[in-house]
């Protein structure tokens, strides 16, 4: 991504595409909470809206930055991250198969395992730190869906999407990517060949943890997409429109927020490696990190604000170490401007494949020495 197109997408994120509100001058999209909308004497609508689970004045603007930011053809908005999740393994059908990575988001796997199992999908999942490994699990001809994520939720291993692209797309199959971590900021995963991305914009999009949501943006607008936008009307999915007014409130300073965080982290993670109270450090912007050169090429602005910490012993010390911080808070969840600390093995239970030692940080935009101390002495 040249520099060029960066300034722009700043800009135009920054003024949510240029908006003025057409009847007031407002540069805030006014509020419609009504559901439904009239028709005059011949029967016919007023204006464009019929209903509000099928169309909703208060997604137009979010869905066209959000189309703008991951340079899609169209974007739509769903109540949550999961909701856009399930609304796009809708279109998968019986006996189709889908490829995804074995360690990635549990709540999407979790659905992909239900699904697979009532539906008669097949579901193979692949080691994220191998792409050949990819390569010998799509099956041509009969894989239509490639799942991936990246970075992976918590390990950070880069999946290189370009990569993926072609070979889901040799095998016959789409190509489609969690880039919630990442973000559009840094990665603009349909200009390396992917069909489909998706983002929780409960995380970085919104960034104030106060908005539950998700965003899927298509390179393209075929029948799948089409399939798509009457799934959400049909299971009615929908972002409420407050939701959708934070949401895109909170978007306006993404970039702010995520360089300042990326730095924080990258700070962060260059302090931290070789501790001697940790095993490793696990961030995607360090020279040690086994994703590092995808991430140099794929990550153009910044690693992001995630990482995570392998600590000296198992689930005990992990738990110790976070009852003693003091800034960052103990919450599940990322891409806040508070930064958060969890042990990820608890959180996601029993089946999960995370090590036990492992602690999962989100960076927020606090000042970054506050919290360099926080860990520092929460390890002692
Ligand atoms: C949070 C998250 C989701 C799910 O999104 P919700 O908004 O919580 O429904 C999916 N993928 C990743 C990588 C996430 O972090």
């Amino acid at each position: 991504m040249s520099d060029n197109k960066q300034h722009k997408m700043e800009s135009m994120i920054a003024q949510a595409c240029h908006y003025i509100d057409e009847v007031t001058g407002g540069i805030s999209p006014p509020l419609q909470l009504s559901t439904t909308y009239s028709r005059n004497q011949d029967h016919e609508y007023v204006g464009n809206y019929s209903y509000s689970r099928a169309d909703n004045p208060s997604w137009e603007v979010l869905e066209k930055v959000c189309a703008e930011l991951d340079g899609g053809a169209e974007a739509k908005c769903f109540a949550s991250g999961m909701a856009a999740v399930c609304a796009f393994f809708e279109t998968v059908n019986s006996g189709e198969h889908v490829v995804a990575p074995r360690i990635m988001y549990h709540g999407s796997q979790d659905w992909l395992r239900r699904i697979a199992e009532k539906r008669s999908i097949g579901l193979s999942l692949f080691d994220a730190g191998d792409i050949e490994d990819l390569r010998r699990t799509v099956q041509p001809g009969k894989t239509s869906v490639v799942w991936i994520e990246t970075p992976i939720n918590p390990t950070w291993e880069v999946i290189d999407i370009a990569l993926a692209a072609e070979i889901a797309h040799q095998a016959g199959a789409i190509l489609a990517v969690d880039s919630t971590v990442a973000s559009p900021v840094t990665t603009r995963a349909l200009e390396f060949g992917a069909d489909i991305v998706f983002h929780s914009a409960t995380k970085y999009l919104n960034g104030h943890s106060d908005v539950v949501a998700g965003i899927l943006v298509t390179a393209k607008q075929d029948d799948r997409w089409e399939e798509i936008k009457l799934v959400r009307t049909l299971t009615g999915g929908v972002l409420g429109p407050f939701e959708a007014w934070l949401l895109l409130r909170g978007m306006r300073t993404l970039f702010l927020r995520f360089d300042k965080a990326s730095q924080s982290a990258l700070r962060l993670a260059q302090y931290f490696e070789g501790h001697q109270r940790l095993q490793r450090v696990l961030y995607p912007g360090l020279e040690s990190h086994p994703g590092h050169e995808i991430a140099k090429r794929q990550m153009t602005q910044g690693f992001g604000g995630m990482l995570s910490l392998l600590v000296d012993g198992g689930a005990d010390e992990a738990r110790r170490i976070t009852g003693k911080t003091r800034l960052f808070v103990r919450a599940t969840s990322l891409g806040g401007v508070e930064s958060l600390i969890e042990h990820r093995a608890a959180v996601e239970g029993p089946h999960s494949e995370v090590p036990q030692n492992l602690l999962r940080l989100s960076i927020g935009i606090e000042n970054c020495q506050d919290l360099i101390d926080d860990l520092e002495q929460s390890l002692k």
